[in-house]
């Protein structure tokens, strides 16, 4: 296969871009401005292949806000030259970062495509090079000079998935990343093969970044034996305007009156209460047990099928587009980006 595509490739840190010095054995990292000469095989492509390297590389732990933004602006800035990007980036927050990229980049029509791996590029049992390799492929994608894929996704292990669905859920298999609740974009095997009725297809409005994501968000994990003094404090935390309520099942919640109590005075002080169940697959359903009856009446917003990547992410570019209360709820309960399934 061969093509005039021109792909960009940010390394933002993570796994993947370890390679073991020759001589001292030690894992070091990669020196992506000779991407081609390292991994040879990339040159059958015929791509344009450019890249930029953080310096320093971050381990995705160390995730930020600013970083997103910086990701934003540099796909900005690079958007008419290029036909897709890639992203190397650690695994741990990569569906963080692909969740609020997809918010970030508004109107996207090209593949933004994050990848990684479990274990360094420059081992010989690594998963790292298909990975690449098969995300530049994807990247350069194109029927009647459409991008196959415009969407930010996530590629690992064989499989595409869209990003803002995805959850990482094996720190150790190099299957680290699942999608329960939308089926994966495409799957690599000897071809790659699209699943084309389930990628976004973009609206044709012109191409623009969001960069004032505001990070005044917390998450309240419900478990058998929360104390009012925990949740107490969650719900006051200085300078939050959205708690992501980690609920059990279908966005279940304990029905104690102080509880309740505590929820309801926080929706009065015009805090958003966002209920997120801790099942990993199916929707949170309020009123379908007496158990969220209450939490429908009190005002929290119903978060679907929704990730907890997702709905922190969505979450903060909601609460940094200033709109109104009541806009930010209605979108809450909206698929902006096929982040949800909305029933
Ligand atoms: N701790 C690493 C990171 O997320 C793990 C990885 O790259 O997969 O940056």
């Amino acid at each position: 296969m061969s093509s005039t595509a021109q792909i960009l490739v940010i390394y933002t840190g993570g796994t993947i871009g370890m390679v073991q010095d020759s001589e001292t054995g030690t894992l070091k990292a990669f020196d992506f401005k000779h991407l081609t000469s390292q991994i040879p095989e990339i040159k059958k492509f015929g791509f344009h292949i450019d890249s930029i390297s953080f310096d320093p590389i971050i381990d995705s732990s160390n995730m930020q806000p600013d970083v997103w933004v910086r990701l934003a602006r540099i796909i900005e800035e690079k958007y008419e030259k290029y036909d897709g990007f890639v992203i190397l980036h650690g695994s741990d927050t990569m569906a963080y970062t692909a969740s609020a990229l997809s918010f970030m980049l508004e109107n996207l029509s090209k593949p933004v495509i994050l990848t990684g791996s479990q274990l360094p590029i420059g081992m010989i049992r690594t998963d790292g090079k298909e990975n690449f390799i098969t995300s530049l492929e994807i990247a350069a994608a194109k029927k009647d000079g459409e991008a196959l894929v415009p969407e930010v996704c996530i590629y690992f292990e064989y499989q595409l998935y869209r990003g803002n669905r995805t959850h990482k859920f094996n720190a150790e298999h190099f299957e680290a990343f699942r999608s329960v609740n939308y089926p994966v974009l495409a799957q690599a095997g000897v071809e790659i093969k699209y699943n084309h009725e389930f990628i976004h297809k973009p609206i044709g409005q012109e191409f623009r970044i969001f960069t004032s994501m505001d990070p005044g968000v917390a998450v309240l994990t419900l478990f058998p034996g929360i104390t009012l003094e925990a949740v107490e404090a969650i719900l006051n935390i200085e300078g939050i305007k959205a708690v992501v309520m980690h609920t059990f099942g279908s966005g279940n919640a304990p029905t104690h009156a102080w509880f309740l109590e505590e929820l309801e005075k926080a929706v009065e002080r015009g805090l958003i209460i966002y209920n997120v169940t801790q099942c990993r697959g199916g929707a949170v359903k309020m009123g379908k047990y007496e158990t969220s009856v209450k939490l429908q009446k009190i005002g929290v917003i119903s978060g679907y099928d929704i990730t907890l990547e997702s709905a922190i992410t969505k979450l903060m570019y909601l609460l940094g587009n200033n709109y109104s209360a009541q806009r930010i709820k209605k979108y809450l309960q909206t698929s902006l980006r096929g982040e949800m399934t909305v029933q």
